[in-house]
């Protein structure tokens, strides 16, 4: 069954052959978007069909993702994570029907591992010799791990001030590492001139147009695990704007199979100097560089490399944008994991503290069906869950103090 119509870029609306264009849009260099034949695919996806479906994991949604089968999927599973009903982080901010889903609970563990299932899944279909990324940390962690013993090369550009544990992932799995001596814009520059000039397969986020799809999958997750419900708002870190444009990709998905009535509203969650994708939703202007500087080193982004799409998903969702501090971020892990027992990295508390901040503004409505995304666990980066700790440190040395006194 032919389940893919083509590419249509996010800027000109081109449409191109599927098998005949890589990786952008060889009109504007804009982002691709994979359309499908809803048409002919309703009549093989149903909320029955996913019923009975018993696989677990992204697999479970391969008729509507951009690979052709099952032989070539990487060699562990991704996805199926789960999603708590947050009644106690709920509470503290007013709202009765908040959810929380746990990426952190992925191989690699963060939310990248799903579209790295696919990018790595397409190379080893197509029978590339080499995958090449640029990355903040994550995505390189999460393609080193996924590739692991495919017989793929994994080449991965982060930045020299990435997370040791990121970086120590991706040489446990084998990858070889280019550590970068600039920024993440600097490391996705550089792997875009190598892939060319070398003949590497592309992830770079934004450029490669399979990760979106993979990304997808978290909104499909969601609508099942709610029980075939669309939640009315959805809370997103952002960076890049994969992740975002991918969520909605995946409502719209099933909103056009018919699985869904209603799509949800998204919140873009930015750290407040690496706001560019909000700055351009708000002001409807084009995409600017900003510093990018923040704690959360996931969504630290100068330019983002899929910001047009991102755009677009909180424009045609009626969604908003929310700016967080550091501070903010930083108190957000100790929130979620207080009351949701759920560790997460700067980037992955980030959804938190802009729900905190939309609640106070009454941007949400307190009985609104709302998910927050915890997007990356909270051992990658142990250094900044210290640092939120600074203020209760001095009370935990003189605790221990005593009681090894009393010991004695
Ligand atoms: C990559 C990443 C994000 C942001 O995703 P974008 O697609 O860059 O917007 C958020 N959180 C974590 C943990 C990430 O690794
Ligand atoms: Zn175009």
């Amino acid at each position: 069954m032919k389940k893919i119509l083509g590419f249509r870029c996010v800027r000109c609306a081109g449409e191109f052959h599927f098998g005949k264009v890589k990786y952008v849009c060889p009109a504007c260099q804009g982002n691709l978007q994979i359309i499908y034949d809803y048409k002919n695919l309703k009549k093989r996806i149903s909320r029955n069909s996913l019923k009975a479906n018993p696989k677990l994991d992204i697999g479970r949604y391969l008729d509507i993702l951009p690979l052709s089968g099952r032989n070539h999927f990487p060699p562990i599973p991704v996805g199926w994570t789960p999603l708590y009903s947050a009644k106690r982080l709920g509470a503290r901010v007013g709202l009765s029907h908040l959810y929380l889903k746990d990426d952190g609970r992925n191989p690699s563990a963060s939310f990248k591992d799903r579209a790295s299932f696919v990018a790595v899944g397409r190379a080893l279909e197509t029978g590339e010799k080499v995958i090449a990324g640029a990355s903040t940390g994550n995505a390189a962690s999460s393609t080193a791990c996924l590739a692991a013993g495919t017989g793929l090369e994994t080449i991965i550009y982060v930045p020299k001030s990435a997370p040791q544990a990121k970086i120590a992932q991706i040489l446990v799995f084998g990858a070889k590492v280019v550590a970068v001596d600039g920024t993440y814009d600097q490391a996705f520059d550089l792997c875009l001139k190598e892939c060319e000039k070398y003949g590497w397969y592309n992830r770079n986020t934004g450029h490669n147009p399979f990760t979106r799809e993979g990304k997808k999958t978290c909104s499909f997750e969601i609508v099942e695990q709610m029980g075939w419900k669309c939640p009315d708002t959805v809370f997103v870190p952002v960076g890049d704007g994969n992740i975002i444009s991918g969520i909605w990709k995946g409502f719209k998905d099933f909103y056009e199979l018919g699985l869904i009535d209603k799509l949800p509203r998204l919140a873009a969650v930015q750290a407040q100097n690496s706001d560019a994708i909000i700055k351009a939703f708000e002001s409807g202007r084009e995409i600017k560089p900003v510093s990018g500087k923040t704690i959360a080193d996931s969504i630290s982004v100068s330019l983002p490399r899929d910001g047009g799409a991102a755009v677009t998903a909180l424009k045609e969702s009626g969604g908003f944008g929310i700016r967080v501090s550091d501070k903010e971020i930083l108190e957000a892990i100790k929130t979620i994991a207080r009351t949701e027992n759920v560790f997460a990295e700067p980037a992955g508390a980030t959804a938190a503290a802009g729900l905190a901040k939309a609640a106070g503004k009454r941007l949400v409505k307190a009985d609104e069906k709302i998910v927050i995304l915890v997007t990356g666990n909270g051992l990658k980066d142990v250094q900044s869950a210290m640092k939120a700790m600074e203020g209760e440190k001095k009370a935990m040395g003189s605790g221990l103090h005593l009681s090894l006194v009393g010991i004695s």
